[in-house]
């Protein structure tokens, strides 16, 4: 979803964005029914926590600086979920949250690439069809709506 703007050669050196720190484990992905059973089906039993209508990985108790890593994560071919990996991961770094009772889409600092660019540019393309395609999944699937977190920058409400 972010072809044109981010290449791929560059999310393969980096893949900060499927680990996660104590911090941060707020961020991990949702995966809607589809998703889940697939990795199920690749892994077998993974211990998931229900959110709404969708799951989340249930992730361990972590201290200081430890990182847990998606366990849809290859270390050497990436996302074993490929184009059906969930859809908070196919806009990552943008995110939809709710920001005092209003949706928007922020960015999210953590990624190196995308968060060094000027911000009018990530606002012109989500201008250029990728926010509508944000608001209307967030329409059927409010789940991967998070709550606003000030350090992620707003670029633009609905
Ligand atoms: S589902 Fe795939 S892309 Fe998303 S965090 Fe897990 S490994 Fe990374």
């Amino acid at each position: 979803m972010l072809k044109g703007l981010l290449e791929k050669s560059s999310c393969a050196k980096c893949r900060i964005c499927c680990g996660f720190d104590r911090t941060d484990i707020w961020e991990m992905p949702v995966f809607s029914e589809e998703a889940k059973q697939k990795l199920e089906g690749k892994l077998g039993h993974i211990e998931f926590i229900r959110q709404g209508d969708s799951y989340t990985v249930k992730p361990p108790e972590l201290h200081g600086d430890e990182l847990f890593y998606c366990p849809a994560l290859d270390k050497d071919t990436g996302c074993i979920l490929g184009d059906e990996k969930p859809f908070d991961c196919r806009i990552w770094p943008y995110r939809i949250m709710e920001v005092e009772g209003k949706r928007a889409i922020t960015i999210s600092p953590v990624c190196p690439e995308l968060y060094s660019r000027p911000l009018n540019s990530l606002v012109e393309f989500l201008e250029r069809g990728l926010k509508n395609e944000i608001f209307s999944y967030a329409d059927k699937n409010p789940d991967v709506v998070k709550p606003y977190d000030k350090s992620y920058p707003v670029l633009m409400f609905e």
